[in-house]
């Protein structure tokens, strides 16, 4: 898997940004002859430059994974170069778009006076298919979701083939998923049995990547706002036995130097608990998963 963008809510380009990136949420993963790529913020330009270096002419087929349709989870979308090329097929897989159908909520933000050209016509074989099922395969890859806690339809992901797992939950409150808010989504797993179905959802997973946009102070003045606290998220993989966690949803007024403070906060946590390796998610970083 790739990192493509990283940071939660809004770009943060700048010189205090570069080590970790400014781009937002999306992910590609490789593996079992499928390209799939998770969330579609503004990392996803970048990721179809390179698809378009990589394959010239020829033809893609690309499964895209939206965890939810708030802006930094969608925007890269008008300007994933792979749609503007009538042979490329995009499958694009999610959960209802908030109130709006998920079609209708990907084709707004194309639409006169925000963008240029709408979806309907842009040349790539693009199929928008809004899921109802939980589980199920792209090829020989399993996919599992589950609600995560956050406001609106937000869904979390865990992919798998074999023994081998990652697991995806770029925007999450843990401690909603505890009981300290209602949810409005009858969600099947983490949503309505709370967070033990949350650990089970991940359990031993090889890499999980997990918001984890604040430190506990900042956390206490944003319970509520949907996002995680780095030390809660780090407990959860501790007892969830996740091999790998990789912070996530950089918070847009996080320098470099402040992820980095809490990557070692997290690694001091992780110590004591156990084999955890933890990491922020970086633009450009590479993790291989293998047997
Ligand atoms: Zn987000
Ligand atoms: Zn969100």
């Amino acid at each position: 898997m790739k990192f493509w963008g990283v940071r939660g809510s809004i770009p943060t380009p700048g010189p205090t940004t570069l080590h970790y990136g400014g781009n937002t949420s999306c992910i590609e993963v490789r593996g079992a002859g499928q390209i799939i790529i998770l969330d579609a913020g503004t990392g996803l330009r970048l990721l179809g430059r390179e698809l378009l270096a990589e394959f010239g002419e020829s033809p893609m087929d690309l499964t895209l994974l939206l965890t939810h349709t708030h802006w930094d989870h969608i925007q890269g979308l008008p300007f994933f170069l792979p749609v503007y090329q009538p042979n490329n097929r995009l499958r694009i897989l999610g959960y209802e778009g908030a109130r709006l159908g998920l079609e209708r909520v990907l084709s707004s933000q194309m639409e006169s006076p925000f963008f240029p050209i709408g979806l309907k016509e842009v040349p790539a074989n693009i199929r928008i298919e809004e899921l109802k099922g939980w589980d199920f395969d792209l090829g020989p890859v399993n996919v599992r979701a589950c609600y995560a806690c956050h406001p609106g339809a937000c869904v979390g992901y865990r992919l798998s083939v074999g023994s081998r797992a990652i697991a995806f939950f770029p925007d999450n409150e843990l401690r909603r998923a505890q009981g300290g808010g209602t949810e409005p989504n009858p969600g099947p797993v983490a949503a309505r049995a709370g967070r033990s179905s949350l650990v089970e959802f991940v359990r031993g997973v090889d890499v999980l990547v997990m918001d984890s946009q604040y430190d506990a102070l900042e956390y206490e003045r944003h319970v509520g706002w949907g996002h995680g606290c780095v030390d809660e998220v780090v407990a959860l993989a501790l007892e969830a036995q996740v091999k790998r966690l990789y912070l996530f949803h950089h918070d847009p007024n996080h320098d470099d130097a402040k992820i980095s403070e809490m990557v070692a906060h997290a690694r001091s946590l992780a110590a004591k608990g156990g084999e955890l390796q933890v990491e922020a998610a970086r633009e450009g970083a590479m993790v291989k998963i293998s047997d």
